[in-house]
């Protein structure tokens, strides 16, 4: 039987499906990737045989890591996530929950994610300019939460060429850690029009 807490994840690569445990109690991705995928009791599994992965060989280049999406059920909205053709595994991120993080702590300053709107940003370069407006953050007693903008999948924009590689890949790698030279959290911001891809 399935174990309690854990749903079937969907890995999409081009020309390819995989499949994988997602456990609530982690709310990840479990990285063992399965050819295929039954139904079993009360709910659809991974299984076949593990496929193989070298998580002690080094991440490939950047620009050879592969765009993915991941559905996990019951929900079925994916999110895109990033595959190390050399690992043969996801690098990340492991959750949907991921664009809610990155919205409650980064903002967007041309191209770069910036922790509480920079001036850092998490892949150490130089920039300046306006944030995009993504930052929403929250605590106790803050902002009414049910106002809060719709968490885009910046991951979706992986392609883009004035989104910063850098910075998503090492954020995706440890999102936890506190970049160097991060701001102090903020205080409440002014509100404003929530900015959005496309808008
Ligand atoms: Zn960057």
């Amino acid at each position: 039987m399935a174990p309690v807490g854990t749903w079937l994840a969907t890995i999409r690569l081009p020309g390819a499906v995989r499949y994988a445990d997602y456990s609530t109690v982690v709310e990840a991705v479990c990285t063992p990737l399965y050819p295929s995928m039954e139904f079993a009791y009360d709910r659809n599994r991974a299984c076949g045989e593990r496929l193989p992965d070298f998580p002690e060989r080094p991440l490939a280049p950047i620009d050879e890591l592969i765009l993915v999406t991941i559905e996990r059920e019951p929900y079925g909205e994916p999110w895109h996530a990033l595959y190390c053709p050399n690992r043969q595994r996801i690098v990340g991120p492991l959750s949907d929950h991921y664009r809610y993080r990155l919205q409650e702590e980064y903002d967007l300053i041309n191209g770069h994610l910036c922790r509480y709107a920079g001036p850092a940003t998490v892949c150490g370069r130089v920039t300046d300019g306006e944030p995009l407006g993504l930052l929403f953050p929250t605590w106790p007693g803050g902002p009414d939460t049910s106002d809060a903008p719709p968490a885009p999948d910046l991951f979706a924009r992986w392609n883009d060429p004035d989104l910063c590689r850098r910075c998503f890949l090492t954020w995706s790698t440890q999102p936890e850690e506190n970049p160097e030279g991060a701001a102090d959290v903020p205080g409440p911001v002014q509100r404003r029009r929530w900015w959005r891809f496309g808008h």
